[in-house]
């Protein structure tokens, strides 16, 4: 009778054991496999993890002298079969390659409001501080360059044409690293004179223009130009709506007290190695 209580108890241990075993196994499995996804999850952040995102403004005049604003457009895996169709094609493992670059060397990516204090000379960022944008809004934007941007703790930045729907794309990825702001609401195809349409348009339509991108995004502080194109009317049609930065497609960093309305950015082209990336960060 001990005896066959003996046994009830092993056999009863023995069980609880093989459970326990299972478990963990299955939980190192669920592990692995959600790290191989091809399209990585939202980083999980905690606010020790998050420190680098706290706000580093410093006093103006201190810091950085320049500020890099990188200009992508689209997105392609070679893995997947896929190919640059043009020069506005970045390989995404590029991308990658670019943003774990600036994760590892503590690159700082500040937000609009604090570019907007750098660039009108009213506050200073870090010596690394980088700005990354994208064009288009392409779905390459949402599939992979918005989730590996999470996943670095990059701030990312579409600049979306908001006249197209984008329903379904822009919610799942309002994070603290994707922000979307206007590429224009109707004014990325061309004009009266075969440019692009906001060197022809009225000051009304630019107006209406600028509604139409707060109307969608609820803000309307930046303003990317379709094309690149822009002029003194433009500049000056934007300004009287409150748009307070509009960037070009002119190559360049940005700094202090230069035209707020006509901002360089750096092109990144298929191709560019990860060296010519470091030169042009500027330190
Ligand atoms: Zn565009």
């Amino acid at each position: 009778m001990k005896t066959c209580r003996y046994l009830i108890v092993l056999l009863l241990l023995a069980s609880i054991i093989t459970f326990a075993i299972g478990g963990c196994s299955n939980s190192v499995q669920e592990a692995g496999s959600s790290g191989d996804s091809e399209s990585p999850k939202p980083a999980e952040t905690s606010p020790s993890q998050n420190a680098e995102n706290e706000s580093k403004v410093i006093p103006a005049g201190t810091g950085a002298a320049t500020l890099p604003v990188f200009m992508y457009h689209y997105f392609y895996n070679p893995d997947l079969g896929e190919t640059s169709k043009d020069a506005n094609w970045m390989n995404i493992h590029d991308f990658e390659a670019q943003l774990k670059y600036l994760t590892d060397n503590r690159y700082y990516f500040p937000t609009w409001d604090e570019v907007i204090a750098f660039i009108y000379g009213e506050a200073g960022l870090p010596e690394k501080s980088v700005v990354l944008t994208s064009d288009d809004g392409d779905p390459s934007f949402y599939s992979m360059a918005a989730p590996l941007a999470e996943k670095y703790r990059a701030k990312l930045t579409g600049f979306i044409i908001t006249g197209v729907a984008y329903d379904g794309l822009i919610d799942p990825y309002i994070s603290d690293y994707i922000t979307f702001e206007s590429h224009s609401h109707d004014m990325h195809r061309a004009g009266s004179d075969g440019d692009g349409r906001i060197l022809t348009a009225t000051p009304e339509e630019i107006a209406a223009d600028v509604q139409g991108g707060f109307d969608y995004l609820g803000k309307k502080d930046v303003y990317c130009y379709p094309f690149g194109d822009t002029n003194e009317a433009a500049e000056a049609a934007l300004k009287a709506n409150g748009v307070k930065l509009a960037f070009t497609t002119q190559s360049g960093p940005c700094a202090p007290n230069m035209d707020p309305l006509s901002l360089p950015r750096m092109r990144m082209s298929e191709g560019t190695s990860l060296a010519s990336f470091i030169a042009m960060l500027g330190n």
